[in-house]
């Protein structure tokens, strides 16, 4: 097992923007000019779902402005010249919190979900949660955590008390053979932690009858679980199916990634606010790896420490090349969800000409939650998007398997996930003429 190295060379520019959750954008609380240390707050939010931005570096602050986000909008950013820090700041610990205050501290470090939820609020989302799972199906982000087991065991153990919650579920994916081992090798409380495979109906609860445990692993297929994937994770794992429109909090799941229980661990037991994550860095760079870098550290100072790209740069796509979304520029900084980065040569681009349906339905029979994907794409580039609706785009997983057997090389997930939007943008317009 290799430990991986944290980006530790300071950038020539920090990027804050001051919305990094599904949520209301945080109200800056410093101006150019100022002075910031390591870990001081440079957002406060207001809402019901809060994610405070804290500084992860020392610097002075040159803008707050709109700069380029990561997710492809422009968003008001804290803009730091870094200098080095030449204090260490003191992290206020409190390693004996009782349960009613672990939630307000996993609140204030700022922990969001890689999906872009806060933690705290996945951990009491409104209906009564009796399970957590624990998301480690992405092997290369898992391997990085691997080092801080122990403590990623801990955070997780905390997160349970945190949210009242009586299980815990750790899901690793069946190929990724390092994780498993680290965890067979891991003990919690003094015992050694259940590991087993998910066969057949044997779900979570078939093995926890038969543990004294509240806390096991289990190793699914070999699937990692992207964001647009948690109904499926829960019915794979828990055997709790959900019907079309429903979310994991309502058949009491919640899940959760391995950075936030690291970053759960770190708040409580080390008194740090959020500040960095593990990113994986693959495709056209040098040197691919995994690394620790600190958010609003700009792209192109994370690829540079990858040795810098391998031959012309085509395209730049965070957080994977299934569900992730390409950028124009490598000056977004990473930020609290960002988990990867995938660098395509330009040679490697897809640029195939889309041709018009041969109706063979390979997509169909690809489509893992029986979806007619040749469809909805259809009426999504007429701008049916009612008609997406009725024909259930917004199940749809954003997986990909569809567009990769299109022998007509349609653009179907694009055209799907934007019918989504549309219809997103749809709902919200509605309940807001209810609300006025
Ligand atoms: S991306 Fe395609 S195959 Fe995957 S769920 Fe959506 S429609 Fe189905
Ligand atoms: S796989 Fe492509 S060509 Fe075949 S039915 Fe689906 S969209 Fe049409």
């Amino acid at each position: 097992m290799s430990d991986v190295i944290k980006l530790n060379k300071l950038p020539e520019r920090v990027i804050l923007p001051l919305k990094q959750h599904d949520g209301i954008a945080c109200a800056p609380l410093v101006k150019k000019g100022d002075e910031v240390h390591l870990g001081q707050k440079l957002g406060d939010c207001k809402g019901s779902e809060l994610a405070y931005i804290h500084s992860p570096y020392c610097g002075n602050v040159v803008a707050v402005e709109a700069r380029p986000a990561p997710g492809g909008k422009s968003v008001l950013s804290v803009v730091l010249e870094p200098v080095e820090c030449t204090e260490a700041p003191e992290f206020v610990p409190e390693k004996e919190a009782p349960p009613s205050r672990l939630m307000e501290i996993i609140e204030a470090a700022g922990i969001v979900e890689y999906y872009e939820k806060p933690t705290y609020k996945i951990l009491k989302p409104g209906p009564l949660i009796d399970t957590l799972i624990l998301n480690a199906t992405f092997p290369l982000i898992t391997r990085a955590y691997l080092p801080f087991l122990d403590k990623v065991l801990e955070g997780f153990q905390l997160m349970l008390e945190a949210g009242g919650i009586s299980k815990g579920v750790i899901v690793l994916r069946a190929d990724d053979k390092e994780s498993i081992q680290a965890f067979k090798k891991a003990s919690l409380n003094g015992k050694p932690l259940p590991v087993a495979p998910i066969i057949g109906k044997r779900h979570a609860d078939y093995y926890f009858e038969d543990t004294d445990s509240d806390l096991i692993a289990l190793v699914a297929g070999k699937k990692t679980y992207t964001p647009t994937m948690m109904n499926l994770l829960s019915a794979d794992v828990m055997g709790r199916s959900l019907p079309l429109g429903y979310k994991p909090e309502d058949v009491h799941l919640s899940i959760c990634g391995v950075k936030s229980a690291k970053a759960v661990y770190d708040a409580i037991k080390e008194g740090k606010p959020y500040l960095e994550n593990a990113v994986t860095i693959t495709g056209a760079v040098n040197n691919p790896k995994s690394l620790f870098v600190r958010f609003g550290t700009p792209v192109k100072d994370v690829i540079e420490a990858c040795g810098g790209y391998r031959g012309e740069p085509g395209k730049l796509i965070i957080n994977g090349s299934m569900g992730g979304v390409a950028v124009y520029t490598d000056e977004v900084p990473i930020v609290k969800n960002t988990t990867g980065i995938v660098v395509q040569a330009k040679e490697e681009v897809l640029r195939d000409e889309a041709m018009p349906c041969i109706h063979c339905a390979r997509c169909v029979d690809a489509c893992p939650v029986n979806l007619l994907p040749g469809r909805i794409a259809v009426m999504a580039d007429c701008g049916m998007y009612e008609k997406c609706g009725e024909y259930y785009a917004l199940s749809c997983i954003e997986c990909g398997e569809c567009a990769a057997v299109c022998p007509a090389k349609r653009h179907l997930v694009q055209l799907i996930r934007y019918s989504k939007l549309q219809l997103q943008k749809m709902n919200e317009a509605k309940n807001a003429e209810v609300i006025e």
